[in-house]
């Protein structure tokens, strides 16, 4: 036996059918147009998810570039002259054959630094906080809780990030409209704006990702 042997086995029918399957990763009834593109800004920061009909218009008119697997910018010719990767791309068919559906795109333009911005709601604060009560910690659906004011509005706290936290309907109650400390009721940690990864975590949501976006996710 080979060291390491016995891993060998030979070709199954199965195998060799994965060679002539419809070369795309599209879902057949998935419009490839509609499929979400990540676009870059200039600092190759995330901005925002758009669909890749107005991705593919971007490049085509050379205010973006695509990117390849290896991050390699591509223009509109560059990209049309790319190879559509069996099963792994989506395209859109094109008279000259395939359009390989871009994942990501690069805007070529400094335009305004747009940092995602994640809106200040119920639900984005439940997420940040991983839908946990901040006082006793106690984990639930939304209809548990209720968004606390860490310094009471009736004292002057603001509606912000840094003053609003998810807390379960009975500490937000006995918490009343006092301060942490005078509750005796310490926070499992200071509330904070989301981040620039949380934010486009935020940001893309319940959207289909693809790897190909993982780096840029998580970057900053
Ligand atoms: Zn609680």
């Amino acid at each position: 036996m080979h060291p390491g042997g016995g891993r060998h086995r030979s070709l199954t029918e199965a195998d060799v059918s994965v060679l002539f399957e419809e070369p795309t990763a599209a879902l057949p009834d998935v419009d490839p147009l509609t499929l979400p593109v990540l676009v870059l800004n200039k600092m190759y920061q995330p901005v925002r998810i758009t669909t890749a009909r107005r991705a593919l218009r971007l490049l085509y008119a050379d205010t973006a570039r695509a990117l390849d697997e290896s991050g390699e910018l591509f223009d509109f010719m560059g990209w049309l002259d790319l190879p559509v990767r069996m099963g792994l791309d989506d395209f859109v068919p094109i008279i000259r054959g395939r359009l390989r559906v871009p994942r990501i795109i690069h805007l070529r333009r400094y335009g305004k630094m747009r940092r995602p911005t994640v809106r200040l709601t119920r639900r984005n604060l439940m997420l940040r906080d991983g839908f946990t009560c901040q006082y006793c910690g106690k984990r639930g659906p939304t209809s548990l809780f209720d968004i606390d004011h860490v310094q009471p509005r009736s004292r002057g706290g603001e509606d912000s990030w840094t003053n609003l936290v998810t807390a379960c309907q009975s500490c937000n109650r006995r918490k009343g409209r006092r301060t942490p400390p005078e509750a005796g009721m310490p926070l499992k940690r200071q509330p904070t704006a989301p981040r620039w990864s949380h934010a486009m975590q935020l940001l893309v949501g319940t959207a289909r990702r693809y790897k190909e976006w993982e780096p840029f996710l998580k970057a900053g």
